[in-house]
This record gives structure tokens, C-alpha cells and sequence, in this order.
């Protein structure tokens, strides 16, 4: 029997990591699917329309508002994103496990829309460290990155409002113990799920 999937929100500072952490995890699980957000921020070097973002102007942005097409959406250092409801709501159906990799407003209208959805905080190892990660990945301008340590420390108030916290210091360690996590979800509310 295929039991409906369930959801997973990552939430954590901008350059704790989330990205390289999922990337890990994802290559190591089956029956997963990475909702994939609407936002207003441009593309960076590398990312794709469709698979890692939904990039679009601020008019169509709040015209999605407008026809309720979000689940949740929120502003961060000033720029829109958002989730898409009915994919992740196609994906649950179908008996995936969605992951959301949002900040933390968006966090809040998901466990309020959806209480049994599972939330995971990714800490980066120290204030400092998490400095040097969004320096070093250098895709952001320096006031982008101001905005963004700003944002973080607001970020770390809200980590006991998850369920886990998981610290991103080897990534292919974290990734483990997210897998981990997932499974031990997975089995409170489907026995032997965990191991498809
Ligand atoms: P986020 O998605 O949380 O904004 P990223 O996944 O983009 O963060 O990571 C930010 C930067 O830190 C990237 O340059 C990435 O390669 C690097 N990074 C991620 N995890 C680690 C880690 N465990 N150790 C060292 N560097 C890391
Ligand atoms: P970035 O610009 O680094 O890709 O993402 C900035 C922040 O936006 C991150 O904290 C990320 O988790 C969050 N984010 C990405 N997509 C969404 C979304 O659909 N909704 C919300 N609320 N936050 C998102």
C-alpha cells in the first residue's frame, strides 16, 4: 500500500549549507521531490529555471498571491519567494516526500497549514563559520550579505521551533543524520515505510 508522503521543512541561515546538504541527501534517497519555489531574486551562475528556482518579476510574483496559488510565501532581504501548492500537494498524493527549503515566516504558515509536517533547522558550526561560507560562495554583493548575517541571527532565535536541529559541519554527516531523521518520522507513522 502506497501511504501518502510526508513533508519536510529545512529551514537555516542563508550559507548554513541547506543546499549542499539536500544535494547530498537526495542522491541517496528515492521518493523524494524538492518542491520547487517562485522567487523575484535573479538567477545565480549555475542555476536552472525549473529546477532550482521559479524566477519571475514582482508582478507575476503577486498576481500568484492574488490567485492563491501558494502554500506559503514570505519576503527575504528583499526579495519574494514562495511554494506552489499544488505540486507538492500532486507529490504527497502520489506518496513522496516533499522537501521545503524555506526561511522561517514560511516555515510558520506550513506547520499552521499542515501540522505534521516535519521541520529541520541546519545550523551552521558558528557565526563565524557561517560568514566565511557566504563569502566564500560569493554570490551575493556585500550589502546582500550584511542583510543576510542580519537576517541569520533572527533565523537562530527561531531553532527551537523545530522538531531537529541538525549542525552542517561535514556535510555528508549532517546529510546522514537528516536521512536518519527522515526515517525515524517515517516510521512513527508507517512502520516499515522508511525502508522503500
Ligand atoms: P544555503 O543553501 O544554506 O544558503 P549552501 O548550500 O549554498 O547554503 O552553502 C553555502 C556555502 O558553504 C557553499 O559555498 C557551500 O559549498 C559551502 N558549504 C556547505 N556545507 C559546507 C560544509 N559542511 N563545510 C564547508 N563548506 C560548506
Ligand atoms: P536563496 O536566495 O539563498 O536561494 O534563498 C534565501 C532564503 O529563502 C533561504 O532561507 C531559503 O530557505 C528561502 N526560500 C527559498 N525558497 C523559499 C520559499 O518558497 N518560501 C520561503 N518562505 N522561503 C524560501
Amino acid at each position: 500500500m502506497t501511504e501518502k508522503g510526508k513533508v519536510f521543512i529545512v529551514s537555516g541561515p542563508s550559507g548554513s549549507g541547506k543546499s549542499t546538504v539536500l544535494r547530498e541527501v537526495f542522491s541517496r534517497r528515492d521518493h523524494i521531490w524538492f518542491s520547487v519555489s517562485a522567487t523575484t531574486r535573479a538567477p545565480r551562475p549555475g542555476e536552472e529555471e525549473g529546477v532550482d528556482y521559479f524566477f519571475m518579476d514582482r508582478d507575476r510574483f503577486e498576481k500568484m498571491i492574488r490567485d492563491g496559488q501558494f502554500l506559503e510565501h514570505a519576503q527575504f532581504v528583499g526579495n519574494y519567494y514562495g511554494t506552489p501548492a499544488g505540486p507538492v500537494m500532486e507529490h504527497l498524493e502520489a506518496g513522496d516526500d516533499v522537501v521545503l527549503d524555506i526561511e522561517i515566516v514560511g516555515a510558520a504558515q506550513v506547520r499552521e497549514k499542515l501540522p505534521e509536517a516535519v521541520s529541520v533547522f541546519i545550523q551552521p558550526p558558528s557565526m563565524e563559520e557561517l560568514e566565511h561560507r557566504l563569502r566564500k560562495r560569493s554570490t551575493e554583493t556585500e550589502e546582500k550579505i550584511i542583510g543576510r548575517l542580519e537576517r541569520a541571527r533572527r533565523e537562530f532565535a527561531e531553532r527551537d521551533k523545530y522538531d531537529h536541529v541538525v549542525i552542517n559541519d561535514d556535510f555528508v554527516r549532517a546529510a546522514g543524520e537528516f536521512i536518519e531523521i527522515m526515517d525515524r518520522e517515517k516510521a512513527k507513522t508507517c512502520p516499515g515505510c522508511e525502508k522503500e
